[in-house]
């Protein structure tokens, strides 16, 4: 169900719950609430975003449009810019994918690289197929002899939470590993989402491309060829062409409005404004990017300036790797002990019912007295999950107090990189209850006397294993970075 028009009655009930609690003079937050649950331009903003820029992979042409586009978004509501250049380890585009069983049926299959998938040889590459279960080690040692060479089905179980596209990350590295050793061509991984949706599944996230091709083909297809398996004698072709090239040049677009009082402190609004390039990038995450832009944009409109410097970012490479916020952290790292809190939005437009602590319970208080003046909105509930996939993570990493909106994720999942990520998915109305949320969240964070303290590495040591984020570090290539210290700045 689309559901992209508010109505005025819901409006006029947000503003009522937002205005009654200040009933005098409604105070800052109040009123920048009470703009964002009106006619602004946000999502219109969003629909230019996704309709005239599109999918918008960092490297690709259509990843410096949507930087201009935002910085003169950004210009245009009167905040200062900074276009901020970081380095992303490796290029990977998609160019194009074509797959078909040869044997013992020719048919078209649908099918889409995997980012960071090798491409397939000149003129494609055909190959006997193999059926390699669910990508075990065990599935793959099972074939024996009849696996070099050959091309892997890997199955999958339909993916229908969070956890389980977690789970879906977390077998890629293993699998990679287990189909080397059986020294297979390539791998057809098949999709975990039903009606022949396909979506970029990165098959690397810490800067490398793989050595091998691997390709998503459609669930209803995997099926069918999994059932002709059982007869065996199926042969597949695929032809994976990919742009890939070696480190590059990226850009993030920082917003800043300066403190009145405490310019040199900072709290940092954040969301990627890059995307996968099946769909348009609404819900992963133009509407927060967009979101973004508008919480700037009511601040200068409401001639509000808090008291520390709030900076608004859109960051690119996060699909990547996180090479955009991870750029920041570095470019910014004589900055951070005056940082105050870092806040990243990045699931979609489900509403917001809280927001991840991220190992830090004692940010609790500074979050509760923060929303207090949205508090009708709420009720907000934290979690003191500790969050990895997203631009928190180096800000994390380097102790700096980081919070990410914590959103219902069902809204937001079953498009998540695939095809249908377009902008009628946005839910309107969720957005606009998100952009008061954050607005006031972020004034609050800015203007209160005091802020949350800076871990020491030793710090952010406890809280990794506390928290137990280890596994998730080494699925998304980021131990090894951490241990070494080139990721994590600290004093
Ligand atoms: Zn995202």
């Amino acid at each position: 169900m689309h559901r992209t028009h508010t109505t005025l009655a819901h409006i006029a009930a947000a503003l009522t719950t937002v205005l009654a609690l200040q009933p005098a003079t409604p105070s800052p937050p109040a009123r920048l609430a009470a703009r964002a649950l009106g006619a602004t331009p946000m999502l219109s903003d969003l629909r230019e975003l996704c309709d005239r820029v599109g999918g918008r992979p960092t490297g690709s042409p259509a990843a410096r449009r949507s930087e201009e586009w935002a910085e003169r978004r950004l210009r245009d509501a009167g905040v200062s810019v900074a276009m901020e250049t970081f380095t992303v380890p490796a290029l990977w585009l998609a160019e194009s994918a074509r797959g078909d069983c040869l044997a013992p049926e020719a048919f078209p299959l649908r099918v889409v690289a995997a980012p960071y998938s090798a491409s397939t040889p000149e003129g494609g590459l055909t190959a006997p197929l193999v059926d390699a279960g669910m990508g075990a080690d065990s599935d793959f040692a099972r074939l024996g002899a009849s696996s070099r060479g050959a091309i892997a089905l890997v199955r999958s179980d339909e993916m229908k939470t969070l956890a389980d596209l977690f789970a879906e990350y977390m077998r890629t590295d293993p699998m990679l590993a287990a189909a080397k050793r059986a020294g297979v061509s390539a791998l057809l991984l098949v999709s975990t989402r039903p009606r022949g949706l396909l979506y970029r599944h990165p098959v690397d996230t810490g800067g490398q491309v793989v050595p091998l091709p691997v390709a998503l083909v459609s669930r209803e297809q995997g099926a069918r060829l999994a059932r002709l398996l059982e007869s065996g004698g199926v042969r597949v072709k695929l032809d994976l062409r990919n742009r890939i090239g070696g480190p590059y040049e990226a850009r993030n677009v920082v917003g800043e409005i300066r403190g009145r009082e405490k310019p040199e402190e900072v709290v940092l609004l954040g969301a990627h404004l890059d995307s996968w390039d099946l769909g348009t990038g609404a819900l992963d995450n133009g509407v927060n990017a967009a979101l973004v832009i508008d919480v700037a944009r009511g601040m200068k409109e409401l001639g509000l300036a808090p008291r520390r410097t709030v900076r608004f970012a859109l960051f690119t490479g996060e699909e990547q790797g996180l090479w955009g916020s991870a750029g920041y952290v570095h470019r910014h790292a004589a900055e951070l002990d005056r940082f105050a809190a870092v806040v990243i939005l990045d699931i979609g437009s489900g509403r917001i019912n809280g927001f991840y602590l991220n190992g830090r319970e004692e940010l609790t208080t500074w979050v509760d007295e923060a929303l207090a003046p949205v508090a009708g909105i709420g009720p907000f509930r934290h979690s003191a999950e500790a969050v990895d996939g997203t631009d928190n993570f180096d800000f994390l990493l380097s102790g700096v107090p980081n919070l990410i909106a914590d959103q219902d994720a069902a809204p937001y999942l079953p498009d998540y990189h695939a095809e249908s990520d377009v902008f009628e998915k946005v839910d309107a109305r969720e957005a606009r209850s998100n952009a008061a949320i954050t607005a006031a969240l972020v004034w609050g964070l800015a203007e209160a006397p005091g802020r949350p303290a800076r871990q020491s590495r030793a710090g952010v040591e406890s809280l990794i294993t506390r928290t137990g984020l280890e596994p998730q570090m080494k699925a998304f290539g980021q131990w090894a970075d951490w241990v070494s210290g080139r990721r994590g700045e600290n004093r």
